[in-house]
């Protein structure tokens, strides 16, 4: 099939969902990738933040394969070992006490919004089962994740969306205490709000309504589907806000290419999920597993130092250009205000010299593979540069 073709049947059989750009990638290494034309991209986007090994890693291929011919699936009801040696990793690396594995980022809120309401339940009775949520915030596209999500544009055709979220203005320990009238039992953030715009939460703020959640026994859930794996680095962003939420939940960088979600409990909440309270049949998968094992392995204090360094190589870089007006996020999670222009324009511009990078709002988002080579990173940039120069 040609290009055109390819995007033709896409058109016609894929429900359209979403804002596709003009190229069919069909391969990719480390950073870089290449389209049906044979045009080369460097890759700023790790699709949405989770090639984190970047295209086709090595050791990630060698794992995953050897899982794939070795057993591909067995259901929930047995035992299997590569999902007990990331809970253990990821236990050992975080100080959680359990984890729950889904498939998406989404799946994770709501296994993490569950046990908020279940934990709540067993403890205080019916009725305490509100969770606020901050303005702004996006916690999937589910029917409750969704009414989770801070924003009101995604409040809309699906209705009725799940009840019982409340909304606080990020940074307003005034809104979060109004909102909490003796009915609430968590407090959901990203503490870099991602496809808000790469808006990160003032770290007063979070140490503040951490507190305040401890002080009620309010639940703070970590949404760290973008921010945890190494994204701004720290294993997790939680680490560098100083908090040690109740609740994390993971997704996207996790599995480096394969889907994968999970939920972090701590000790306290270790045993409100019992038989049958929660599941899903492609949880845990081995294949999946195994990728998510070698990223972990991968990502080791080197490795998160590296990313620390290439986030500021990149706003060194970036910092003095024309259309820049601020940078925000954290290691290499970062957005771009621009003094003119969408951001989808630049988007387009990048693209069109061979650069991906995504878009959050009016800003230009960069989630660059963690493992970029630092030539690689140097030949994106000079893209950028010329792109907001202009
Ligand atoms: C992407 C994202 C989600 C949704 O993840 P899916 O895997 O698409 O369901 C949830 N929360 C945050 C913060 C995200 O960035």
């Amino acid at each position: 099939m040609t290009f055109q073709e390819i995007k033709a049947h896409d058109q016609a059989h894929i429900m359209n969902t979403y804002g596709r750009s003009d190229a069919c990638i069909v391969t990719g290494k480390g950073a870089l990738c290449k389209d049906t034309e044979g045009k080369e991209y460097i890759d700023f986007t790790s699709g949405i933040g989770v090639n984190s090994l970047g295209f086709c890693d090595e050791d990630w291929v060698k794992a995953v394969s050897a899982q794939a011919s070795t057993l591909q699936h067995i259901s929930n009801l047995y035992y299997t070992l590569p999902d007990v040696e990331l809970a253990d990793t990821l236990c050992a690396r975080t100080g959680y006490a359990k984890v729950f594995f889904g498939n998406s980022g989404a799946e994770a809120n709501e296994g993490a919004i569950k046990v908020a309401r279940k934990y709540s339940f067993d403890t205080y009775g019916a009725g305490r089962d509100k969770i606020v949520t901050l303005v702004n915030s996006f916690h999937g596209r589910t029917v409750t994740t969704l009414a989770a999500t801070g924003q009101d544009v995604f409040h809309t055709f699906f209705f009725p969306f799940t009840e019982g979220f409340v909304y606080a203005k990020a940074g307003s320990m005034e809104d979060l205490k109004a909102a909490c009238d003796g009915s609430v039992c968590a407090l959901m953030l990203e503490f870099i709000q991602g496809e808000g715009g790469v808006v990160p939460l003032d770290p007063e703020y979070v140490k503040e309504a951490a507190a305040f959640c401890k002080e009620n026994d309010i639940l703070l859930i970590a949404d760290e589907v973008q921010t945890g794996i190494g994204r701004t680095g720290t294993l997790l962003a939680s680490e560098q806000f100083g908090v040690f939420p109740d609740i994390t939940t993971l997704a996207k960088g996790l599995g480096g290419g394969l889907p994968i979600g999970a939920v972090m409990v701590s000790e306290k909440l270790s045993n409100v999920m019992g038989a049958s309270s929660h599941g899903s049949t492609f949880g845990g998968n081995p294949v999946v597993c195994a990728g998510a094992n070698t990223v972990l392995k991968k990502l080791d204090d080197t490795m998160l130092k590296s990313v620390l360094e290439k986030g500021e190589t990149i706003r060194a870089a970036l910092s003095g250009c024309k259309n820049v007006a601020s940078i925000t996020g954290l290691g290499m999670m970062i957005g771009i205000e621009l003094k003119e222009g969408t951001s989808a324009e630049v988007r387009a511009a990048c693209m069109e010299k061979g650069l991906l990078v995504l878009t959050a709002k009016a800003k230009v988002r960069l989630l660059p593979p963690l493992t970029i080579s630092d030539e690689e990173l140097e030949k994106g940039l000079e893209i950028l540069k010329i792109v907001l120069d202009a």
